[in-house]
C-alpha cells in the first residue's frame, strides 16, 4: 500500500476521495492541498448564501474542514499547486516549494469561463463559481443600488442567478445565443414550457442573440448584441461556461478537454489519479471520454479514485450527461443527450403542471425530460444507465407499476417491457 498521498483542490470530488480512502483502510498520510479558504463547498448553493436563505457554512454539506480533518486525519496544506511533476512524484507549489508524494489525485474542478470579448471584466460584471464570487456579488447587491440585471448564458449556473435576481425584485433579462433555455439539456418542448412559467414570473428572455461587447454608459451598464440591440442594466453575470481547471497537469499527463481518466479514475501517468470537473471520465451514452461536470459524476468518480488509490479495485464505468436543478418552483431533470433522434413520447398532466418528454431508440430511452414530474425518473434514469452498460435485464414488474403510476404513456412502458421478449 503507498504511504502518502496527495490530494490536490478539495470540493465534492476531493472529499469524496479522502472518504472513500478512509473507509477503505488506507492507513497512510494524506496532503489536501486547496487554495481556498472555503470548507469543500457546494457551488450550487452560493445563490442560496447571496439572498441569506442559508449562511455560509450552511453552503458546506460536509461540515468545517476542521470537522472533516478529525474524521478522516488528513494534514490541511492552504497553498496553491503549480505543477504535477509526473515522472519526479513530485508537486511544486505556486511558492516554488517542491513536496514528494506516492500516489497523487488531480481533483481541481473547473473555472467561469469569461470569453475575450470587450467590456467582461470592467466594473460589476461577475461570473459564478467559488465563493469569492459569491461574496463579490453580495457585496454589491447589499451596497449597491441594483435594479436590472442581464444573465448572459441560460445554462444552470445562469438560471439559479435568474432566481436570485427574481427573489430580490430585481429586473432581470437572460440571454444566450441558443435558440431557447438549457440548449444542451432540454428539449425544445420542455424548454418552452419553463421559459413560458419565466416569462410569466417577469423574467425577460433574449435568446438567438450573441453578445459583442458590454459597455459603460451613464453609470449603468450597456450590453450590446450583434443585431444591434442594447440592454441597459446595473449588473451582468457570465454564466456561459466553464474550463476545466488543468493547468497543474504537466506535459506528460494526458489532457483532451479535461484530464483524460480510465475506468478506474487513473490518468496515463503512474500513480495519477482525477476526479470531478477537472476530470473526463466515459459517457456511456457516446462511448467516449467527456467531461460530465455535475455533482453526482463528481462525488461518484472522487470515491471511485479514492477507492483505488486506497487499494481496492473499484470500476467506474461512466456516467450519462444528466442534470437536476431546482429553481423557482420548477424541478427540471434532464438525462441523455439531447441531440440523440429516436421516437418521442409526451405526457402532460396540466393539473399538476407536470411534464415529461422521452426518446426511445431500439426499445432504450436516449433522452429524458422530466419538469415536475420527477417520480418516474429515477426508475427511467437506471434503466436507461443499465441499459448503457449492457444489461439485457428489461423493466421489471414493480418499476411498471411505479411508471404507471406516476403517468407514463402505456405504449412507452409496453415498448420498454417488449424489448425481454425479443
Ligand atoms: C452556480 C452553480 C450552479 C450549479 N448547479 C448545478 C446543478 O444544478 N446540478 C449539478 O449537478 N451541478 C451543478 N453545478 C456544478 C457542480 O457544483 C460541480 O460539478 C461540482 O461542484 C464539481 O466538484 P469538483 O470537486 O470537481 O470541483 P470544485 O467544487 O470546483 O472543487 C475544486 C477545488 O479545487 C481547488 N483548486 C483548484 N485549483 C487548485 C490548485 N492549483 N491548487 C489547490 N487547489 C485548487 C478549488 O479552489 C476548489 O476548491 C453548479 C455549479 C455552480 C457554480
Amino acid at each position: 500500500m503507498k504511504c502518502k498521498t496527495a490530494v490536490v483542490g478539495f470540493g465534492c470530488a476531493g472529499y469524496h476521495a479522502v472518504k472513500a480512502m478512509r473507509e477503505h483502510g488506507y492507513q497512510g498520510e494524506i496532503d489536501v492541498y486547496t487554495d481556498t479558504a472555503w470548507s469543500p463547498g457546494n457551488p450550487m448553493l452560493t445563490t442560496y448564501y447571496i439572498h441569506g436563505k442559508i449562511s455560509k457554512a450552511g453552503t458546506c454539506p460536509f461540515g468545517t474542514m476542521e470537522e472533516i480533518q478529525k474524521q478522516f486525519d488528513f494534514r490541511v496544506i492552504s497553498k496553491a499547486v503549480d505543477k504535477v511533476l509526473s515522472e519526479e512524484k513530485r508537486v511544486r507549489l505556486k511558492d516554488g516549494t517542491l513536496q514528494n508524494y506516492d500516489q497523487i489525485l488531480i481533483s481541481t474542478g473547473a473555472s467561469a469561463f469569461i470569453p475575450p470579448i470587450p467590456g467582461t471584466h470592467g466594473k460589476n460584471v461577475f461570473s459564478m463559481r467559488t465563493m469569492d464570487d459569491a461574496e463579490m456579488v453580495k457585496q454589491v447587491l447589499e451596497t449597491e443600488e441594483i435594479r436590472s440585471a442581464v444573465v448572459v448564458g441560460a445554462s444552470m449556473v445562469g438560471i439559479k442567478l435568474v432566481e436570485l435576481f427574481h427573489a430580490r425584485g430585481i429586473h432581470c433579462t437572460l440571454v444566450d445565443m441558443a435558440p431557447y433555455i438549457f440548449p444542451v439539456a432540454a428539449v425544445p418542448q420542455i424548454a418552452c414550457e419553463i421559459e413560458r412559467r419565466l416569462k410569466n414570473m417577469g423574467v425577460e428572455l433574449a435568446f438567438s442573440k450573441a453578445m459583442q461587447a458590454v459597455e459603460d454608459e451613464n453609470g449603468k451598464k450597456k450590453v450590446v448584441f450583434a443585431d444591434g440591440q442594447t440592454i441597459s442594466c446595473d449588473m451582468v453575470m457570465m454564466c456561459i461556461g466553464t474550463r476545466a481547471n488543468t493547468q497543474v497537469a504537466d506535459e506528460k499527463i494526458y489532457i483532451n478537454k479535461g484530464i483524460v481518466a480510465d475506468n478506474f479514475m487513473r490518468t496515463n501517468m503512474p500513480d495519477i489519479y482525477c476526479a470531478g470537473d477537472c476530470s473526463e471520465g466515459m459517457n456511456l451514452q457516446s462511448g467516449h471520454t467527456q467531461i460530465i461536470g455535475i455533482w453526482d459524476n463528481a462525488a461518484r468518480q472522487g470515491a471511485a479514485a479514492g477507492a483505488n488509490m486506497a487499494g481496492a479495485e473499484t470500476v467506474y464505468h461512466g456516467n450519462m450527461l444528466h442534470n437536476i436543478t431546482h429553481f423557482m418552483g420548477m424541478d427540471f431533470i434532464g438525462y441523455g443527450d439531447v441531440r440523440s433522434e429516436g421516437e418521442e413520447f409526451e405526457y402532460e398532466n396540466k393539473e399538476k403542471g407536470q411534464y415529461f418528454a422521452v426518446r426511445v431508440k431500439d426499445g432504450v430511452p436516449v433522452c429524458m425530460n422530466f419538469l415536475d414530474s420527477y417520480g418516474a425518473s429515477g426508475v427511467l434514469k437506471s434503466y436507461m444507465l443499465k441499459k448503457m452498460t449492457g444489461s439485457r435485464d428489461s423493466l421489471s414488474p414493480v418499476a411498471r407499476v411505479r411508471l404507471k403510476a406516476e403517468g407514463i404513456p402505456e405504449k412507452l412502458i409496453n415498448l420498454l417491457m417488449k424489448e425481454k421478449e425479443n
